[in-house]
């Protein structure tokens, strides 16, 4: 071993996670205490107990290591990625919980997976032949990240030495007179570049300035002009839609990546891409529950629709990273907001309460999907939620303020540490937020020199009341959301009213007539589940102002949740006021339907909004018209006169994940001389779903009238059809199309259809 491998050893003595780099040309404005020293109880505390003893606990540790054990073609490409997640979020889980049961588990995993290392370095799924293809360097990236995490908990040498052997493979496989890395990965390259962050570590880890080259290498390889250019292009036009093909998961493991690079560095403009991307992020990419993309890429602002491919938990994880590194590298609490809101909601919303499945994709309303099985997302979930704890407690870096404490996330927990000047700090923090304004902080010392503590007041906390041993402080002691006092002598106490309050968001774009309710940084959601003895629950509305809502939150048993005013509409159309129950988005849609989304009275449409509003929209050929199907809104449509004549045409309306429907309005677009509808002589249009591989014929759309090729009968512009599919034709589905014989009016040489909307919605009222 050499001096500097024992003297990095020395540093990371297990519990503390992050390893004290060796040097530092940029060192980071504040960093997190070691999370051992870091209790965290009440709402966040049981999820995260949940994490560990559910999905991190469960993982069948075989199906990880089978993948290494059989190397070989007949496996999925990205199979291999799944152990280094769990030995990552394992091991960070570890350095929060000392849980014996987790070392124990984590040891066998990692022994298990160093024992398949080859004797060049190769610790990759791959067959020989097919080596450092498809997502073989993303599959190393995550057994390093894995290990040198595991290593940093454990001190176990022999996971330094496994990733050394695999670094070592890497910078004889790759680089600038050997293959290219760019050429080894998807995405434009973004995927294999995203091996620069372990790169770095391992570097951090080792000194040797070869892992320190290679990562040069990297950054320089994605600037070419046929790589990503993610530095580049962020710099020149601060917008993470422009960067290659705008993949938001490999886009950002490659920032994360440099953001550490810059520290080494010290190249400002690795930093200011980072920031240039997270500005963009949280400025016009977010749902209002904080998380981001829809079909896994980042898409135009306004873009963001409610079911489907909402919100990759992949990317859930990666921004958690960003925040946390943005946060440590530039002490801007900016992204300590975005990550609050993040975690509260779209975070705490990816894990089923009970800790044992995951969701991939997490939509703003319908049915949520969770799983247990080896999917990038499935095992990014555990991941992100290990990284909180990191996420509480902080530290300012530089002297001389290296002892002042931040308590950034306000929440039930204790911090016991010895900071840098010897002195021993206790801080308790006793609270229910985010479901209570009032928080007491409770910080004591041992000796005479003290240390300052900062109090990180969180966004939604409007006009924020502190007395400290029951003296108020004026609020002009109070700057830029953050207070400072110092702890020394006597303990101090101190009380915070946050004074949080009822927020209403009011839907724009697709969610027009839509609102969400949120306190503090919570929303809440209906749940159709929590309002099973209301009748006709579903078809509920509210009066879009808090007076009338009268939100109130009450806790049942372990559940928050707020009982609002709301209406239920009749058979006749009427409205009788009711009770609606409301649970965090986090706790929503465990069992039922739920939406985030909730209708105003004042513009209720009797069906409602479709579920696929905003997704993608596909046709069977370009027509001349080529209007939105999936907007809700009849003055637009689409048409498949393009001169041809076929025997069929189709207009589909892709969400891309499962979702659960029952009722499915078809409206047609526009009849013209020369066609643009169905020809119904040889039988009506037909829907069909897409649930896995094949479609599947559900229904007819019966009361579709009589017409034929030259004649659209009664057929008036824009008219609805409304279709109730069979129960036994209602397995989720993510595509539905709808299909029939074009028309061909005056001109029998060619034929087309038209149509305005393919909406989709979940009634349980319907037979
Ligand atoms: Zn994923």
């Amino acid at each position: 071993m050499s001096q500097s491998v024992a003297m990095i050893a020395l540093l990371t003595v297990p519990g503390n996670l992050y390893a004290a780099p060796v040097r530092e040309e940029r060192p980071n404005a504040m960093e997190p205490v070691p999370p051992a020293v870091v209790k965290i109880g009440g709402y966040v505390g049981h999820r995260l107990d949940r994490n560990l003893r559910g999905m991190l606990m469960h993982k069948d540790e075989n199906a990880l290591l089978q993948p290494f054990r059989e190397r070989g073609p007949k496996q999925s490409a990205w199979i291999g990625e799944h152990i280094g997640k769990w030995l990552s979020a394992a091991s960070w889980t570890y350095a929060y919980s000392r849980d014996e049961q987790m070392l124990a588990k984590l040891k066998r995993v990692a022994g298990g997976l160093i024992a398949t290392q080859m004797p060049d370095g190769y610790l990759g799924t791959y067959a020989e032949q097919d080596r450092w293809t498809g997502w073989d360097i993303w599959i190393h990236k995550y057994n390093m990240l894995g290990l040198l995490d595991y290593y940093d908990v454990t001190g176990d040498v022999a996971a330094i030495g496994a990733c050394r052997k695999m670094g070592d493979l890497l910078v004889n496989t790759f680089g600038p007179d050997k293959r290219d890395i760019l050429k080894a990965g998807e995405h434009s390259g973004m995927a294999s570049a995203s091996v620069l962050q372990p790169v770095l570590m391992l570097y951090r880890r080792t000194e040797e300035q070869r892992y320190l080259d290679f990562a040069k290498y990297i950054v320089e390889a994605t600037e070419r002009p046929d790589g990503p250019r993610i530095v580049s292009t962020l710099l020149e036009n601060s917008d993470v839609q422009k960067v290659a093909n705008a993949k938001a998961y490999e886009m950002l493991s490659d920032i994360i990546g440099m953001i550490d690079l810059h520290r080494i560095s010290g190249d400002d403009r690795l930093l200011h891409a980072a920031t240039a991307a997270g500005d963009d992020i949280i400025r016009h990419r977010l749902y209002i529950t904080g998380g981001c993309t829809f079909g896994e890429h980042f898409r135009n602002e306004g873009c963001l629709p409610n079911v489907g491919h909402v919100a990759e938990t992949c990317v859930t994880m990666s921004l958690m990273q960003l925040y946390r590194d943005l946060q440590h590298l530039t002490g801007d609490t900016k992204c300590a907001d975005s990550a609050e809101n993040l975690i509260f909601n779209h975070l705490l919303a990816c894990q089923r309460p009970d800790g044992e499945q995951i969701s991939y994709y997490t939509p703003m309303w319908g049915h949520k999907f969770y799983m247990d099985l080896l999917g990038c997302c499935i095992s990014s979930g555990p991941r992100a939620l290990a990284i909180i704890p990191s996420m509480y407690y902080l530290r300012w870096s530089a002297p001389p303020t290296q002892d002042r404490v931040l308590v950034n996330l306000i929440g039930e927990s204790t911090l016991e540490t010895t900071l840098p000047n010897s002195q021993k700090a206790r801080i308790e923090q006793h609270t229910d937020y985010p479901f209570s304004s009032t928080v007491r902080i409770k910080a004591t010392t041992e000796g005479w020199t003290g240390y300052s503590l900062s109090v990180r007041l969180p966004a939604s906390a409007s006009k924020p009341a502190i007395s400290i041993n029951g003296q108020p402080v004026p609020l002009d002691a109070l700057s830029e959301k953050m207070f400072n006092v110092l702890v020394r002598g006597t303990p101090l106490e101190m009380d915070i009213d946050l004074h949080l309050s009822w927020r209403i968001i009011e839907g724009t774009s697709a969610n027009t007539g839509l609102f969400a309710l949120q306190y503090g940084p919570m929303i809440y959601a209906f749940d159709l589940h929590a309002n099973r003895d209301v009748p006709g629950a579903i078809n509920c509305a509210f009066d879009m102002d808090l007076k009338s809502l009268a939100p109130q939150l009450v806790k049942t048993g372990d559940q928050w949740m707020a009982k609002v005013n709301g209406h239920i509409r009749q058979a006749d159309g009427s409205w009788k006021p009711a009770q609606i129950t409301l649970l965090p988005f986090a706790d929503a849609g465990v069992r039922d339907y739920f939406s985030v989304w909730l209708a105003d009275r004042a513009r209720y449409k009797p069906n409602g909004i479709s579920l696929f509003t905003q997704v993608h929209e596909n046709t069977s050929r370009l027509g001349s018209n080529r209007g939105s199907f999936a907007d809700n809104s009849t003055a637009t449509f689409t048409n498949t006169d393009n001169g041809e004549k076929r025997d069929q045409d189709w207009f589909e309306v892709d969400a891309g994940w499962h979702t659960k429907f029952n009722v499915i309005i078809f409206r047609h677009g526009k009849a013209t001389p020369t066609g643009g509808w169905f020809d119904t002589s040889k039988g009506k249009p037909k829907i069909l779903f897409k649930s896995w591989h094949d479609y599947t014929e559900v229904a007819s759309i019966t009361d579709y009238p009589a017409t034929t090729a030259e004649n659209p009968s009664t057929l008036t512009d824009g008219q609805a059809f409304r279709v109730v599919i069979p129960k036994d034709k209602r397995e989720p589905a993510f595509r539905v199309r709808v299909t029939g014989t074009p028309a061909a009016g005056n001109k029998p040489a060619q034929n087309s259809a038209s149509c305005s909307e393919i909406q989709v919605f979940y009634d349980p009222t319907v037979d």
